[in-house]
């Protein structure tokens, strides 16, 4: 039997249960016992990943003078 994450609109309590797919619906809050509960979905693991990377490249111009007598 799977762990099912619920949480309660009545009270707001979150909470695991261990319950089978048919007793979802039974499950009641564990902290005000309201029935109003509803399962959480899955969390899909969504990691965006944005890099940027901006080159500046800048010109340095050296000047060597050279002061002969
Ligand atoms: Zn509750």
């Amino acid at each position: 039997m799977p762990i099912y994450e619920f949480d309660c609109t009545d009270c707001g309590e979150e909470f695991e249960k261990l319950v089978r797919m048919s007793a979802i619906d039974d499950v009641t809050c564990p902290n005000c016992g309201g029935k109003q509960v509803k399962k959480k979905l899955s969390i899909f693991a969504s990691s965006s990943g944005s890099s940027s990377s901006s080159a500046s490249s800048s010109a340095s111009s050296a000047s060597c003078s050279t002061g002969g007598g």
